[in-house]
């Protein structure tokens, strides 16, 4: 579907957890090349319908597939993609180790760099560096259009997981406040449907962070308490299959607090407020 001028959404499935939303892939063609961002999970009906596109707009030049991040669902069709294509695969250069362990060394995607720009003819394409949800996780901006595909640093109608082993929340909101100065018009989210109010969509992700920060250290005014037991007070009402996601946020947040000394944390896992003499 043309969602923009010159920009395809494919999106394949439904919604199969609530909350959680099948992945986006886009498709940008300029005079003279194209681009690929992200790859879903690489089902034969996925792949049929990338290039059924492709081969309805002439086969165009790839400039480039690009992967936002390094999970399974961003990442699935980006080997069979290249391979009927020939498009170059890009991501971030933190990204690089984890996606060719993904791939069994088969192939090794080209890192790319904040400010790296492609131009596809009518269409500049510029990398930004938006570390948060993983370590090396981009977003792209179109220049032209001011539109900002955002992978899983945004999402339409569902909250970016940032898990302690892969992410980072300080690092997060930084990307966020980056992603503002930018100014875009549209937001091309890695899953659910295209945002036309990007300004105030990342200010209210900011807030929303904020927000959390604010409960779990007034929770912790009331004493000890581990990750797990600040999970059951924080969420009332959550689907099973997200507990896992939801834990791991809460303890991005701790680090987060604790690396700016407002929080401590025992040897028990117990976290505290930090008071100062
Ligand atoms: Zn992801």
């Amino acid at each position: 579907m043309e969602i923009l001028p010159n920009i395809y959404q494919i999106k394949i499935g439904g919604q199969d957890i609530p909350g959680l939303y099948a992945p986006n892939v886009f498709f940008v063609v300029g005079n003279d090349s194209a681009v690929f961002i992200d790859t879903a999970y690489g089902k034969k009906n996925e792949i049929n319908s990338y290039l059924r596109l492709w081969e309805e707009k002439l086969r165009p030049k790839l400039s480039a597939i690009i992967l936002t991040h390094r999970h399974n669902d961003h990442i699935g069709g980006a080997i069979q993609l290249n391979k009927a294509t020939d498009g170059t695969l890009i991501c971030g250069d933190k990204e690089v180790s984890h996606i060719t362990k993904s791939f069994n060394n088969i192939i090794k995607p080209i890192g790319t760099k904040n400010g790296d720009k492609f131009n596809l003819g009518g269409i500049t394409l510029e990398i930004i560096e938006t570390p948060g949800h993983t370590s090396g996780s981009i977003c792209i901006f179109l220049h032209e259009q001011k539109v900002l595909f955002a992978g899983d640093t945004v999402l339409g109608g569902t909250t970016t997981a940032i898990s302690p082993e892969q992410g980072n929340m300080s690092h997060y909101i930084d990307s966020l406040n980056k992603l503002i100065n930018y100014k875009a018009k549209y937001i091309c989210p890695g899953h659910g449907e295209l945002i036309n109010n990007p300004q105030e969509k990342l200010e209210n992700i900011i807030n929303q962070r904020e927000k959390r920060e604010n409960q779990i250290l007034n929770i912790l005014k009331d004493g000890d308490f581990s990750p797990e037991e600040m999970f059951s007070k924080l969420y009332k009402r959550l689907n099973k299959k997200l507990h896992r996601e939801a834990i791991g946020q809460i303890k991005s947040h701790l680090i987060k607090l604790k690396n700016e000394s407002k929080i401590k944390v025992n040897n028990k896992g117990y976290y505290s407020i930090e008071r100062k003499l």
